[in-house]
């Protein structure tokens, strides 16, 4: 989409906004007050610079505080003058334009690995912002609430974060001081984006830790040049950091610099060393009860525990989110099963407090032995990896030993690819690519599709336990996505299904409500299909962790 796309849509809600509260007897000064805010970063930021002083001015004349209702008579003389502006900035569209930057497109598919997180509630202008950093290569990912933000911070991992002062649910203020201190740890700068400009919030959240604070209407240019400063920061940042800070434990990279240094000793002298993995159990329900502080908590004293047991030589990486590595040089299966097992009974005997309640955290364990017929990596990790599901599936809080036996047992992690959509080609199109779709780390995909949303819904599509991602059509003549979206949330589990809304390039509105039913993603109709992949291979990555 063009800035004039973005114009329109701006200048669209504007007027809806204003046709709907003219049917009605009276306004709050809050919602006249907060849409006007809106209107100013948005419109500024698409570069409708007159709208944008309009409205700014008007902002004067209302205040988030008071309570009195206001009569269209009344609003009216402050709101419609703004309609006519919209009219008067078309003719500067062409100079507008050169605002973007030029040549910086890339292929959909290239998108890098950076994963920017939008935590803010203007659509319109998180959609502009999305396309314009996708065209960076950046993945991006959106939450237009506070709670949504937090929940995507932890399951998505972003390496960037966007976040907004004024949200619907609670301040921005509140979520930053929910994930700064996280956030500092692993590194991820946040921008605060946000039309509120006063020096004390500004000084306020500088001191909480932000990275910067920019003020809207953004320059889109100006902004892109500021976020790859960041990355580059943050690459250089991880590239002199080895241990985790929030669990004190190595990181991933030392982990795989480790793997190699033992698997290169064992091919010169014959040393062995056993390799466990272990993952916390059922540690998203820890989140979900407890909240997410509390589960870091329990990730920090986890890991004090297993480093107060192990052995100087044994090296302890976090291996992921909730899972995490141990090498034990000169150790044989047997031993290694006794120093893991140690670990448990010591877990075990911690209780941890929140709510006025005490609770208990278990974790399952695999272990593997380097052999000579087998010495790479990535074989070691999946044996493990396999150990670890088969304690998982005999009921957790134990550890196993790698078997051949095993090799059979692990149940294969599919993925299940559903497109609801009555357009016949996009059925096509999309269950044949998704068949032969091989992501990262899941064993098989299995497409199928349906013609309306009632076909899908009276199917036995769900079963317990299955991963699905569902590609839904918003706009169908039976049952509206939305609604069908709708249905789902209320049926399934959330971590078990995300959705990608398919929408057309004006249903803006639909983008919104689909985000704040629930809608993991969306993608703009006609899409490319390596865009949509990358999007996929994003979503299927979260079933991961
Ligand atoms: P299982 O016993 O099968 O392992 O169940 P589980 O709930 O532990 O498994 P799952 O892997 O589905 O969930 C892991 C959760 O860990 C999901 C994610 O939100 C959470 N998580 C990952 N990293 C962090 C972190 O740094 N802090 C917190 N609080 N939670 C995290
Ligand atoms: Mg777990
Ligand atoms: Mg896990």
């Amino acid at each position: 989409m063009t800035t004039r796309k973005y114009k329109e849509l701006v200048e669209q809600r504007t007027r809806q906004t204003l046709q709907q509260w003219s049917s009605q007897e009276f306004v709050g000064e809050r919602e006249i007050y907060r849409f006007l805010h809106n209107l100013k970063g948005t419109a500024g930021t698409v570069g409708l610079d007159k709208v944008e002083k309009q409205a700014d001015r008007t902002q004067l004349y209302f205040s988030e505080d008071f309570q009195r209702s206001w009569t269209e008579t009344e609003w009216g003389d402050y709101l419609y003058p703004l309609l006519e502006l919209f009219g008067e900035e078309q003719g500067s569209l062409e100079a507008q334009q050169s605002r973007l930057p030029a040549g910086a497109a890339k292929e959909p598919g290239m998108l890098s690995q950076h994963e920017i997180l939008i935590i803010d509630d203007d659509v319109e202008l998180v959609a502009f912002l999305r396309e314009s950093m996708e065209k960076q290569s950046y993945y991006v990912s959106i939450a237009l609430s506070a709670e949504r933000g937090l929940k995507l911070f932890y399951e998505s991992r972003p390496d960037l974060i966007l976040l907004d002062i004024l949200l619907p649910d609670q301040s921005g203020i509140d979520v930053l001081k929910q994930i700064i201190g996280k956030a500092k740890k692993e590194r991820i700068p946040i921008i605060i984006v946000s039309g509120e400009h006063s020096k004390n919030i500004q000084m306020y959240a500088y001191s909480l830790g932000v990275m910067d604070y920019m003020p809207k209407p953004l320059d889109i240019d100006l902004f892109l040049v500021l976020i790859r400063n960041r990355f580059e920061l943050k690459r250089e940042w991880q590239e002199s950091v080895i241990v985790d800070e929030l669990t004190g434990a190595f990181n991933r990279k030392y982990f795989n610099q480790t793997m190699k240094q033992l698997v290169s000793d064992f091919r010169r002298t014959g040393r062995i060393f056993s390799l466990a993995l272990m993952d916390l159990d059922h540690f998203k329900l820890v989140n979900d009860t407890y909240g997410h502080l509390i589960g870091d908590e329990v990730l920090q004293t986890f890991s004090e525990v297993v480093r107060h047991s192990i052995r100087a030589e044994d090296t302890f990486c976090r291996f992921g989110g909730e899972e995490f590595a141990l090498f034990m040089p000169n150790t044989d299966a047997d031993s290694a099963l006794l120093g893991v097992e140690r670990i448990q009974q010591q877990l075990a005997a911690k209780s941890f407090a929140a709510k006025k309640e005490l609770f208990q955290v278990t974790f399952s364990g695999g272990i593997t032995v380097v052999r000579e017929e087998l010495n790479e990596p990535d074989s070691l990790i999946g044996e493990a990896d396999q150990a670890l599901y088969a304690s998982k599936d005999s009921g957790r809080n134990r550890t196993t030993l790698y078997t051949e036996q095993l090799d059979t047992g692990k149940a294969e992690s599919l993925l299940n690819v559903i497109v609801v959509d009555d357009d016949a080609l996009i059925r096509r199109i999309v269950t044949r690519h998704f068949a032969a779709w091989e992501p990262a780390g899941i064993d098989g995909v299995k497409a199928s599709s349906y013609a309306s949303g009632p076909l899908f819904l009276e199917s036995d599509w769900y079963a317990q336990g299955n991963k699905y991602i569902i590609l839904l059509d918003g706009a169908m003549p039976e049952l509206d996505g939305l609604e069908v979206l709708k249905r789902i949330r209320s049926s399934c589990p959330e971590e078990n299904v995300l959705v990608i809304m398919l929408t057309g390039r004006n249903d803006q509105r639909d983008i919104i409500h689909a985000l704040q039913m629930g809608a993991d993603d969306y993608v703009v109709k006609p899409f490319h299909l390596p865009e949509l992949m990358t999007r996929m291979e994003r979503l299927a990555h979260r079933f991961l962790f």
